[in-house]
């Protein structure tokens, strides 16, 4: 049961109720400026950061309140953000495009850590490690064969833990064991966010909310960029809208893939419970196809849920119960527990599950981080900043890589409910199998 239930997505959001009101970030549109920027998540201020620290006149717009995006509601949770495998990418690529590729996981991972202490951002930042928990025997198996490869190939630390020692990382019966990635890290979203805002105001960058973006056009000098409250020219524009990406920008609409993520928070629970559920503070996921991602909050009193509890987009008073049934499938502890909070956000997935950045028709672009984008999203950020500067250290190993599309997809995945029923019905099969023997 909802105990709580706010209406709208963002106002119920856990995170939000920890940092307080949002600054005020309205003004006026100057007439131009050296670079817009398009959404003010992770990607948007961290490239903000670069151009205006690089003396670039810089203005970010967002459609909302700034954050409104993923960038503010997410699960806090920090991996090295690549899908595909080694293999899977040398198939495509070759074996040294595929291992730079995967190496930017390990880069955006490591460079998120390091900014964050340079900065002195006071966002909960921790080295906590994920334990990432098999849903079948054969899933453990894998996972623990996968550990000793990622090891030996890409100096990837992390370690197999049977069902026998689960306990020690997760107080759940549920799984098959896990495997265990140290150097995971966790942080708050919002807190984090809220950093970034201040980083770029104090570098000059001015940032706008309530702004929509209506169109971007090529002028003799760059662009001339309109939007809902009047036009304004520049010589680079970056978009970074990534989950809400719109016909404003078509080709990227055509390549991205809009999914909720939907999550849950606790209300306070007794300090014991939470020693007991989370006894090493490890962020928390799933071999689950249609994952369950969870952690506790920074405070240690509440447990953070999330995941996909149904095949259509779904409005988060019916998410809320059923994530919370899935939670207490998982920690029956919290049968009596109730939540305080229920929201969502819109992701974006890829057709190649590799995150993309570039530059189309002269328009900059970083996004389609499937999921995995508070280092990745903040760390291709801050490259496309770089790069609009000119500087060769803008460079990634995803430039130039083809961005899929699909022939008639024009950005609304009207696949993904039969895709995500059938994943549900096989990971129910698997699972169920697996706890009959
Ligand atoms: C519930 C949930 C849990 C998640 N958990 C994790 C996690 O644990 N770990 C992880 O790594 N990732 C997680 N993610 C994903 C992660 O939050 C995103 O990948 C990341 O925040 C993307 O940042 P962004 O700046 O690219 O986009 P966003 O933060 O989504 O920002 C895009 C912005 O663009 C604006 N915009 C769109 N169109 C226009 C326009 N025309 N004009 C002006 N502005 C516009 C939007 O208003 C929006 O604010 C989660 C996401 C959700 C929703």
């Amino acid at each position: 049961m909802v105990a709580k239930t706010p209406n709208a997505q963002h106002h119920q959001c856990y995170w939000l109720d920890d940092v307080g009101p949002a600054p005020e970030f309205s003004g006026t549109l100057p007439k131009s400026v050296d670079v817009v920027i398009v959404g003010s998540g992770y990607t948007g201020l961290n490239a903000a950061i670069e151009t205006a620290r690089g003396g670039r006149s810089t203005l970010v717009l967002d459609a909302e309140d700034p954050g409104y995006g993923c960038s503010t509601r997410n699960g806090g949770q920090i991996s090295t953000s690549i899908k595909p495998t080694v293999e899977k990418l040398a198939a495509k690529f070759g074996q040294q495009k595929a291992r730079a590729i995967r190496g930017e996981g390990a880069s955006a991972l490591a460079w998120i850590g390091d900014f964050i202490r340079a900065e002195g951002l006071d966002c909960d930042f921790r080295n906590v490690g994920r334990f990432h928990a098999a849903h079948t025997p054969d899933s453990y198996e894998t996972l623990a064969r996968d550990a000793e490869k990622l090891r030996a190939d890409e100096n990837i630390e992390s370690f197999a833990v049977p069902r026998s020692e689960q306990k020690k990382e997760l107080g759940t019966d549920t799984y098959h064991g896990g495997v265990v990635y140290p150097q995971h890290c966790s942080l708050h979203p919002a807190k984090y966010h809220r950093g970034l805002l201040r980083l770029a105001s104090k570098a000059g960058a001015q940032i706008l909310g309530h702004c929509t973006v209506t169109a971007i056009e090529r002028t003799a000098k760059g662009f001339r960029v309109t939007t809902a409250k009047g036009h304004v020219d520049a010589r680079d524009v970056v978009v970074a809208t990534n989950g809400y990406t719109t016909g404003l920008t078509p080709w990227l609409q055509r390549r991205v893939i809009p999914i909720g993520s939907y999550i849950i928070a606790t209300e306070e629970l007794p300090e014991t419970l939470v020693d007991e559920l989370f006894p090493t503070d490890r962020i928390a996921s799933d071999t689950f196809k249609v994952l369950y991602y969870y952690r506790a909050s920074p405070d240690r009193k509440r447990i953070l849920f999330g995941g996909r509890v149904s095949a259509a987009e779904t409005d988060p008073k019916i998410s809320g119960p059923r994530l919370r049934e899935s939670m207490c499938r998982i920690f029956p502890q919290l049968a009596d527990r109730q939540i305080t909070h229920s929201w969502a956000g819109t992701v974006a997935y890829t057709f190649d599950e590799l995150a993309h950045t570039g530059c189309h028709d002269g328009v900059h672009y970083a996004m389609g981080y499937c999921g995995s984008g508070v280092s990745m999203a903040s760390y291709l950020g801050m490259r496309t900043g770089q790069k609009v500067l000119g500087q060769a250290q803008g460079a990634t190993a995803f430039d130039g890589l083809p961005f899929p599309t699909r022939p008639l997809y024009t950005g609304k995945p009207w696949f993904l409910p039969a895709v995500v029923a059938w994943y549900r019905w096989m990971d129910t099969r698997q699972y169920r199998r697996a706890a009959h023997g």
